[in-house]
């Protein structure tokens, strides 16, 4: 049994804890807060609270640490769980600019510990629709792509509205959209463009947009809204041979494709009171094959399977902290590319 502590039982500690029930070779034995009402949760679900964070370290009994506070304290518990010789799971964003997370990538190496980070979208089945398409080659090579989520309901008014504690809508859906896209495009990101917007928290950005331009000539799209009353696709990718969209969370969408390249031009002109177009005007239906998503299995367990899988049998972390690295630094760039209003080049 990998015997585990959460540090920070707000909602994301409490979904781990809930989740590692259905999860073999783990044993969630207590975790810590810094807020003293949560010892009468933990032990109501029956496990135990220590009272200050060195005795939690302390306790030998532990072999991995779940840090799930908000962004400011994260790097603090990474370097003290490594520190105290025991293997840690950090929630996303693992830390809020890359220094941070050398250092203690650093340290984890140094220690011989297992530190990874909880990138839980990569098991979202609406991205793995998109890395399924994509690897099959079904739309043919893709240039650009364009993933958005939007909401209209504003930030939390928790630390996520507060610049110091890490809030701001880059590091929080942001890093998710950024890791996901890391993964689909197998090239280095070459150039950096942001929008970090604040339109209703003014301490933080609570809409976004991001353009990444990638070594393969792909280019990227990323949104964050929280001001949004009307939604774009979740997914929206053009290929040379065909469009795919996503629509929502429920993963309806399609994949549409041409079937022949030739047609009437002359069928289906659009006549608007300034002009026509033969350009943007509809294909002919007939010309158009429409295929559907394919299906996939989202499995959020294969995260800790693999870590027990890690701990256990040596085997490599499917979040590696080098990709984390490379999203974080992508991170900093979107900080400075809205700071300075520039587009800023990655080596
Ligand atoms: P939350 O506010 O619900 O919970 C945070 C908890 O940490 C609270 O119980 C608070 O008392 C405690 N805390 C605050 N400062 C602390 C400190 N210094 N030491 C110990 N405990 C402290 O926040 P949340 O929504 O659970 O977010 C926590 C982390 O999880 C954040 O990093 C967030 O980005 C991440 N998160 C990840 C996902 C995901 O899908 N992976 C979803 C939500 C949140």
């Amino acid at each position: 049994m990998i015997k585990v502590a959460v540090i920070g039982i707000g909602g994301m500690g409490s979904w781990h804890i809930e989740n590692l029930k259905r999860v073999k070779d783990f044993q969630v034995i207590g975790g810590y807060d810094i807020n003293p009402a949560k010892k009468e949760i933990l032990n109501n679900w029956g496990y135990k609270f220590y009272s200050d964070e060195n005795e939690l370290f302390a306790d030998e009994e532990i072999d991995l640490v779940v840090v799930a506070t908000p962004n400011n304290f994260h790097k603090h518990y990474v370097l003290k769980t490594i520190c105290s010789g025991k293997n840690v799971v950090c929630e996303k964003p693992a830390m809020m600019n890359a220094e941070d997370m050398k250092e203690c990538i650093k340290a984890a190496e140094e220690r011989k510990k297992l530190f990874t980070v909880h990138q839980n979208r990569r098991w979202d089945k609406d991205f793995l629709i998109v890395k399924k398409v994509l690897e099959s080659n079904t739309i043919g090579s893709f240039y650009f792509i364009d993933s958005r989520v939007q909401g209209s309901r504003g930030i939390p008014g928790d630390w996520r509205c507060v610049k110091e504690a890490g809030g701001g809508m880059l590091l929080d859906w942001g890093v998710h959209l950024l890791d996901q896209m890391l993964c689909l495009v197998k090239s280095p990101v070459k150039e950096v463009y942001a929008q970090l917007l604040s339109v209703n928290f003014k301490d933080v950005d609570d809409n976004l947009k991001i353009l990444l331009k990638f070594e393969n000539g792909v280019c990227a799209q990323i949104q964050v809204d929280t001001n949004c009353f009307i939604n774009y696709p979740r997914w929206h990718i053009s290929a040379i041979d065909g469009t795919m969209v996503i629509d929502d969370w429920n993963c309806t969408g399609k994949i549409v494709k041409a079937n022949t390249l030739s047609f009437n031009w002359e069928e289906g002109i659009i006549y608007t009171e300034t002009g026509r177009t033969k350009t943007m005007a509809p294909r002919p239906l007939k010309t158009l094959d429409t295929l559907p998503l394919p299906e996939v299995y989202g499995g959020w367990e294969e995260f800790y399977k693999n870590i027990a899988d890690v701990l256990l049998n040596n085997a490599e972390p499917i979040v590696k902290t080098s990709e984390v690295l490379k999203v974080i630094e992508v991170m900093d760039a979107c900080f400075l590319s809205n700071e300075k209003g520039i587009a800023v080049n990655l080596k």
